[in-house]
């Protein structure tokens, strides 16, 4: 397991009654979702072999890089409701 899979590991994530970030309906094979990809540091987004990108929200650091990386046109970012989300943990 590398470092930053270890460290980000410590971390606990507080099940969400919906995903706080969604690509948008529609959006699925957008290219600006590449940026997504490379930059979220969680390593979330994916591009599947079909060029169709997603998100695995289980994990999300609520950083708001992909949101920078892509923009709102492309995606539905918010941050999780009280309580739900990351607990960051620091080891
Ligand atoms: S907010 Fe940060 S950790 Fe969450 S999906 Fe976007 S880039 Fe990844």
């Amino acid at each position: 397991m590398s470092d930053l899979k270890a460290k980000l590991g410590l971390n606990v994530f507080k099940p969400l009654p919906a995903p706080h970030i969604r690509i948008r309906e529609g959006m699925e094979r957008d290219p600006r979702l590449k940026a997504a990809v490379r930059a979220c540091p969680a390593g979330l987004y994916a591009e599947g072999a079909d060029g169709v990108f997603t998100l695995t929200i289980d994990g999300c650091l609520e950083c708001g890089t992909c949101r920078i990386a892509c923009g709102t046109g492309v995606l539905e970012w918010g941050y999780p409701e009280g309580g739900a989300g990351v607990q960051f943990r620091f080891g």
